[in-house]
């Protein structure tokens, strides 16, 4: 069985893809510092899959803990780097935590890899890198533009490291995945989202009201020019993200892959209000809901063309709408003890 380390694994989008790994005959080990996450996503796991994932709680950023976890586990084949902290508005405030923990992370991630002789990473990426796009949908040759808060900035200077590390090391191989919005939960409702605090995202937002823990959906602005007035995003399910991973390792073992970057997206934009109905219609739960105003630094409108990782790594979003925001709520449910 091929091993993968997994940096962030017991996270939202961590969890749901060392499922899939596991699912698709992968070995997987986690290296977590629980900083964002908790340890009985272990336990979750293996309820779902019948396999516990092995764990070493560290810092990415400890360079000799890292040294010790690589040379236990120098049989891997490749590492997926979800390790990171990723509150935007956070990140303005304390951009220096931002960037010590994003980019050292990865920083000690591609020396281990280049000592152990490991050669795939797979990188989270984000949306964010496209700022406000002048065209849709946005194709992995949109230019980029210039962060607007220190964790776009992070994902950014992520990607310049690690095609400068390739250049240079043609034994690395690489894959950055560009996440558009990611939803939902496993359909277990054992895994899932687990904001601490207010959520900052859309989507808990949605779950923790329809649960009664806020009183009432805020929409951050009605007059945007869009077809409702409301902001635009391409909302990716958690499961069908998780199996992009999955694809792209598959992928990268087949093919002699240099670097690669790939839009995870379902090619469709939905407002806000569309987003609100669908969970209405999905759940039969209504959402109280109040037009606020605009939150400083939403892009408009954004969504994907990921017709390259159709063609390429034959990865397709497939999961209906109805059934992303069903298990969102299932997942929400059993949080709350509903
Ligand atoms: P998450 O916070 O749920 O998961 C991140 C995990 O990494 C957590 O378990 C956390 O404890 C761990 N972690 C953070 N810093 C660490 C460190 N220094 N050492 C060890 N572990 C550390 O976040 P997520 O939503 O699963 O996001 C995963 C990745 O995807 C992140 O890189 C994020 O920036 C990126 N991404 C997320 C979204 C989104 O909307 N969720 C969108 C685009 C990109
Ligand atoms: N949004 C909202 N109310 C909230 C949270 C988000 O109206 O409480 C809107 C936000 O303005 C954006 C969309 O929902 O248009 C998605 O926001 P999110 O923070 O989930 O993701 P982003 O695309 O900003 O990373």
């Amino acid at each position: 069985m091929a091993k993968i380390i997994v940096n962030g694994g017991c996270g939202y989008i961590g969890s749901h893809t060392t499922v899939a790994l596991q699912n698709a005959g992968f070995e997987v080990v986690i290296f977590d510092n629980l900083s964002n996450s908790r340890l009985d996503t272990l336990d979750k796991i293996s309820e779902i899959t019948g396999i516990r994932p092995e764990f070493e709680q560290l810092d990415c950023t400890d360079k000799q803990a890292m040294q010790d976890a690589f040379s236990r586990h120098n049989d891997a084949i490749g590492v997926i780097h979800f390790a990171a902290l990723k509150a935007v508005g956070e990140s303005v405030e304390k951009p220096i935590m931002y960037y010590r923990n994003n980019i050292l992370s990865l920083l000690n991630t591609l020396e281990m890899m280049e000592k152990f002789n490991i050669p795939n990473i797979v990188f989270s990426s984000s949306a964010t890198v496209y700022g406000i796009p002048d065209e849709l949908p946005v194709t992995e040759e949109s230019p980029l533009r210039p962060a607007t808060s220190p964790y776009g900035q992070t994902k950014i200077m992520a990607e310049t490291i690690i095609r400068d590390t390739v250049t240079a090391n043609p034994k690395i191989h690489a894959v950055l995945l560009r996440y558009f919005n990611p939803i939902g939960a496993h359909p277990s409702g054992k895994i899932g989202e687990l904001p601490i605090g207010v959520p900052n995202n859309l989507m808990p937002y949605i779950t923790q009201v329809a649960a009664g823990i806020r009183e009432r959906l805020n929409i951050f602005g009605n007059d945007y020019d869009t077809p409702d007035g409301f902001c635009i995003r391409d909302y990716i399910d958690v499961n069908d993200l998780a199996e992009a991973h999955v694809a792209a390792l598959n992928h990268m073992i087949k093919k002699d892959v240099t670097v690669e970057i790939y839009n995870l997206g379902t090619g469709h934009g939905l407002s806000v209000m569309e987003l609100v109905k669908a969970f209405e219609a999905a759940t039969g739960v209504k959402l109280p809901y109040a037009i606020t105003a605009r939150r400083p630094g939403d892009v408009p409108a954004i969504w994907a063309c990921s017709d390259l990782a159709n063609k390429q790594l034959g990865w397709y979003a497939k999961t209906p709408l109805e059934e992303t925001m069903r298990n969102a709520w299932k997942w929400q449910k059993n949080v709350s003890g509903i």
